[in-house]
Order: C-alpha cells, then sequence, then structure tokens
C-alpha cells in the first residue's frame, strides 16, 4: 500500500461519521460493511493479513459512491483506500468469483459482459460513412453497446448532427476493473491509441462509470465530457418543445459527487419540463447501488441499495431521469412506481 493510502488510514479516527451515511451499512447493518470498517480491514490487509470471505464481504460491497470521502471530518479517502486494497489482494491472486470473472470477459473479450458480438453493431452500416478523424468522439462504453444499443444509435444520431464520431475499435474502458482491483492496462492503451488516432481533443460519453474511468484514471490527462454535458451548451440548436411532465432525477456518483457534474443534465431537464428533486440530491445523492462490482457479486445487496434509493422519488413525478446506464439497471431492478428514463431518452421525447 502506498504512503498516500497509509497517511488515509492513519488520518481515520473512527468516528463513524462515515458509517451513518454508507448506503451499504444501511442495508446490510455490519460494521465491516461501513467505511470505517472497511478501513479497518484495508489496514490489516497492509499489514499482510489473509482473506477469508469475510474480507471480502467488507472490501467488495463497498460501491465506491464516495459519500463517505466526501463528508470525512478527518480528510482520508475512504474510496482509494479501499480500492487499493482490493487491489493488493488480487496482486496476491485472492478475489472472488466475481472480480475474475469481470477481469477474465472484459481482457479477453473487450467487456466485461462476455459478449462475444461485434461491439458497434449498434452502428449498423453506418461505421463505414463515418469521418476517421473528429474533434469530438463518442465513447459508447459496454452497457451502451450490448445493453441499450438502441438508446446508443439514438444518442449518436444526435452527436454526429455536431460532427462527432467514433472509435474504429473501443473496447472496455477498465472502469470494472479499476474499482475491482484488477489491472485494465491493456484495455487502456488500446483505447488511448485509439483516442490518439481520431485526432479528438474531446471524448463524449453517457456513461458515469467511462466518464471518470476515461478522465481520472487514464494516464494521460484528456478532455472528457458528459453527453448531457455536450447537448446542454447546444440546446438552443435543436428543435425543443416543452412537455407537460415532472420528472425526478438520480445524480449517478461517478458523475455528479465524483466529478462535478450536476447541472448540465438539470439543464437539459429544465429546457423540456419540470424537476423536482429527490430527497437526497447532487453532492448529498443517494448511490443506485450498482458501482464497485457490488451489482456483479452481491446483487442482493445491490437490489436493497436501489429499493432504499427508490423510496426518495417524490410522489407526483411522471418519471425517474438518470444519466448513466448502470444507474438506470439498477434502479429497474428495484421495481419503481414510475418509468426510469435516460437523459437522452426524455430530450428525445421533447424533439418529437
Ligand atoms: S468519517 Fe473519516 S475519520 Fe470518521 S470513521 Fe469514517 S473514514 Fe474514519
Ligand atoms: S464509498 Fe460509499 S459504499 Fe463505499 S464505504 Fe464509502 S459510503 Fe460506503
Amino acid at each position: 500500500m502506498n504512503g498516500y493510502n497509509m497517511r488515509s488510514i492513519l488520518k481515520c479516527v473512527r468516528c463513524g461519521t462515515c458509517r451513518s451515511l454508507c448506503p451499504v451499512f444501511d442495508v446490510v447493518g455490519w460494521e465491516s460493511a461501513s467505511s470505517r470498517g472497511r478501513m479497518l480491514v484495508a489496514h490489516g490487509i497492509s499489514q499482510g493479513m489473509d482473506a477469508d470471505e469475510g474480507v471480502f464481504k467488507s472490501l467488495n460491497t463497498c460501491t465506491t459512491c464516495g459519500l463517505c470521502e466526501q463528508t470525512c471530518p478527518s480528510g482520508a479517502s475512504p474510496v482509494k483506500v479501499i480500492e487499493n486494497a482490493r487491489h493488493q489482494l488480487v496482486l496476491r491472486g485472492k478475489m472472488t468469483d466475481a472480480q475474475r470473472s469481470l477481469r477474465s470477459e472484459a481482457l479477453e473479450k473487450g467487456n466485461p459482459l462476455g459478449e462475444a458480438t461485434e461491439r458497434m453493431s449498434w452502428l449498423g452500416d453506418s461505421k463505414k460513412h463515418l469521418p476517421q478523424k473528429a474533434d469530438y468522439v463518442f465513447f459508447a462504453g459496454c452497457l451502451g453497446s450490448y445493453r441499450y444499443p438502441e438508446l446508443t444509435k439514438r444518442t449518436f444520431e444526435i452527436l454526429k448532427k455536431f460532427g462527432v464520431t467514433v472509435l474504429q475499435d473501443e473496447v472496455c474502458c477498465g472502469s470494472p476493473l479499476l474499482r475491482t482491483g484488477s489491472d485494465p492496462s491493456d484495455l487502456i492503451s488500446n483505447n488511448l491509441e485509439q483516442i490518439k488516432q481520431s485526432g479528438a481533443h474531446t471524448i463524449i460519453t453517457g456513461c458515469a462509470g467511462c466518464y471518470t474511468a476515461l478522465k481520472n484514471d487514464y494516464p494521460e490527462k484528456m478532455s472528457v465530457i458528459h453527453v448531457s454535458e455536450f447537448l446542454a451548451e447546444r440546446l438552443a440548436e435543436m428543435d425543443i418543445s416543452k412537455l407537460d411532465l415532472k420528472v425526478t432525477y438520480h445524480d449517478p456518483c461517478h458523475l455528479g459527487r465524483c466529478n462535478g457534474v450536476f447541472d448540465a443534465p438539470r439543464q437539459i431537464i429544465g429546457s423540456i419540463c419540470d424537476l423536482e428533486e429527490m430527497k437526497s440530491n447532487r453532492e448529498k445523492s443517494k448511490c443506485c447501488g450498482a458501482g464497485g462490482g457490488v451489482l456483479k457479486g452481491y446483487p442482493d445487496i445491490s437490489l436493497a441499495i436501489s429499493k432504499s434509493r427508490l423510496e426518495e422519488i417524490p410522489k407526483d413525478v411522471d418519471y425517474l431521469v438518470t444519466a448513466c446506464p448502470l444507474c438506470r439497471t439498477n434502479l429497474k431492478r428495484g421495481n419503481p412506481a414510475v418509468g426510469v428514463l435516460d437523459i437522452i431518452d426524455l430530450l428525445e421525447m421533447a424533439m418529437g
């Protein structure tokens, strides 16, 4: 464990502020499934402690939502510590089946979903007609390509009008590996090479996980924006009608709290219809429960967190809108009383 993470562990005064906020502790109730407990487990790992099922259940149930990191009065960084402890264990060959599966599928197939089909088939034949070089490139992501191909196609149809292109050979951004302790260097190198070849100065993504990986974890600093940021600046150039709807908005943790993208999605919503905020929102927004490998490794915990988040939907809204395919997937798993939309779905409804 490096000096930064060790200092973080030593900064922790066990005050428990984070414990009362951690969405996993909220539904699980074990001390070891709170950030305070995870800091103690991570300290043990740094001292050579071995991993058993209890250690995995502590470290691997963190969604990496960042709420603890934002509120820690001592300035500790539990998420970095937890991710690093996972990495230390993976280096020792200690990981769960879920971690092993994410890693092998991502490295062997270019996506953690295990899909063997052509990644960019959502584009149809139009790929051949797209420019290989452009100032902006759209990074579709694994969920976008394989689980929401129609939405991805429609998103790109809008972006294309503004001169955006795609990478010739995109693979997983590496986020699922970064968050669960494995090394995504091969995936990152592939994408960096593609980005260089595209000549783009900015990468656009519709996924919060891709956003934070590309922006914060890649070895080269790059301009990365969310599709909502790109389109919020171009609303005047789009033919948008007002809709008689009221929606609420779920801030994806890795877009909002971790990267400060709060206003662009709200600007798009505000140009279309009324917005009523969820009980916790913006920096204090509660997690959907899917991130950090938790949906894959601990689906029951992930579902319980989703249901807890859904309790914060205001009573009289027509839709729950979000801006990340992973959040959307897990919020839908919680069976909300209203439909769940991506911000692009809402935009398209207003574009007729
Ligand atoms: S809030 Fe910070 S200092 Fe307090 S227990 Fe959590 S990590 Fe430790
Ligand atoms: S990042 Fe979120 S889930 Fe993980 S320990 Fe902190 S508050 Fe809990």
